[in-house]
């Protein structure tokens, strides 16, 4: 990522009106893309924390499961180019009413799949999701909080949004051989959004102004 594209999003430390520390996220320039953001947090939590080495806090929760992650895959690094493929094996899914939700596959004990419960340490780091890269331990603004869950909400209805459309083509009902809890679900529920005019592996170019609404934007703007 070119300094000039970091540059575009600024991640700072900052004291909160209850006197506690965390960080606040500011976007410098209207192109700012996803991948800018997310270089700035990386940036940040480098020279900020410590590494996650020997603590395994955060990886027993709901991780979401994004079109980056695809991407970011040991499955798509060794030449693998199906969704439905990959899914089955890193995917749990579950239905919020007709909404259905990709996240890390879990363990009987609930510990997230990649997870070295020995170490505490995840197994798979240099494959971790957007859900893990962009997850800074501290404290954050409420505009900081929004633009995260934005990307990633967004994220995550484009991998349905495109594995809809696989498996359709393929004639499958499931990433899962032999089930079809995904025929319930409508293509139609999943619009385009700031993700799907890109080549998949061009995620990093989605623009953040097209990803949040015109409210949190203006904040994210504000200095
Ligand atoms: S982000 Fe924080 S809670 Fe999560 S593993 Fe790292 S140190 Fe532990
Ligand atoms: S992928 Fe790695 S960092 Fe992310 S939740 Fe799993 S073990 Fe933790």
């Amino acid at each position: 990522m070119p300094n000039s594209a970091k540059a575009s999003v600024r991640v700072f430390l900052t004291e909160f009106a209850d006197g506690l520390f965390g960080y606040d996220v500011q976007v410098l320039d209207e192109n700012a893309t996803v991948g800018a953001y997310l270089a700035a947090l990386e940036d940040f939590q480098a020279q900020t924390l410590a590494d996650c080495r020997g603590c395994d806090g955060c990886c027993h929760e709901r991780a979401p499961l994004t079109l980056a992650d695809f991407y970011y895959s040991a499955y798509y690094q060794r030449g693998g180019q199906k969704l439905a493929e990959w899914l089955a094996e890193t995917a749990d899914l579950q239905f919020f009413g007709p909404a259905a939700d990709l996240t890390i596959a879990r363990t009987p004990d609930g510990d997230c799949k990649f997870l070295d419960t020995a170490a505490k340490c995840c197994a798979d780091h240099a494959h971790r999701t957007f859900t893990c890269r962009s997850h800074c331990c501290l404290p954050k603004s409420e505009r900081a909080e929004a633009l995260r869950a934005a990307i990633i909400n967004a994220g995550e209805d484009e991998l349905l949004r495109r594995l809809l459309a696989e498996l359709a083509a393929a004639g499958q009902e499931d990433f899962l051989p032999g089930q079809a809890r995904l025929a319930r679900v409508k293509a139609a529920d999943y619009a385009p959004n700031a993700f799907s005019a890109l080549p998949g592996e061009r995620w990093a170019e989605a623009k953040l102004a097209a990803l949040v609404d015109a409210a949190l934007w203006r904040e994210l703007l504000a200095a």
